[in-house]
């Protein structure tokens, strides 16, 4: 059965040009429940940590020094099909891609910068979930 939790990033490109409200509002008004959220910044080596699985891929440096590189927005997410709905909701990686009204057709700038994070699977909402969060720091 599906997990009812996600996890996302508004990342350094959207959080700069002011978009944060707009993205946190097209979230809300898709039904999901806001459980944790902290506005915070990473390091190169946490945006490393974070994007392992990426460790091969030739954009990898790139996308830590480019996650790093200013304020971001973290957030524990819930919604029934909260995974596969909030991949529907952001669109596709490549904001060329993604499909009209997704949130990175809308405010993504390139394949890069790309606005919003949204865990892939189950399994790594929840260990992406813990990435930022404690349990004193989610909505009970
Ligand atoms: P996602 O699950 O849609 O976020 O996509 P991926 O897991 O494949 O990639 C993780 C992140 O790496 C993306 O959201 C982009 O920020 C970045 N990225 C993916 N593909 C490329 C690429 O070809 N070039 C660059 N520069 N960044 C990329």
């Amino acid at each position: 059965m599906a997990g009812n939790r996600t996890f996302t990033m508004i990342k350094p490109d959207a959080f700069a040009a002011g978009n944060s409200g707009a993205i946190l509002k097209m979230i809300e008004e898709a039904g999901f429940k806001i459980v944790a959220m902290k506005a915070t910044q990473l390091s190169s080596e946490l945006a490393g940590k974070f994007y392992a699985v990426h460790k091969e891929r030739p954009f990898y440096a790139d996308l830590c020094k480019y996650m790093s590189s200013g304020p971001i927005i973290a957030a524990i997410l819930e919604k029934d099909n909260a995974v596969e709905d909030f991949r529907t909701l952001i669109g596709a990686t490549n904001p060329a891609n993604a499909a009209e009204g997704t949130i990175r057709k809308i405010f993504a700038t390139s394949i890069e910068a790309n606005a919003v994070h949204g865990s892939d699977s189950d399994e790594n909402a929840e260990i992406e979930g813990n990435f930022y969060f404690n349990q004193y720091e989610r909505v009970k």
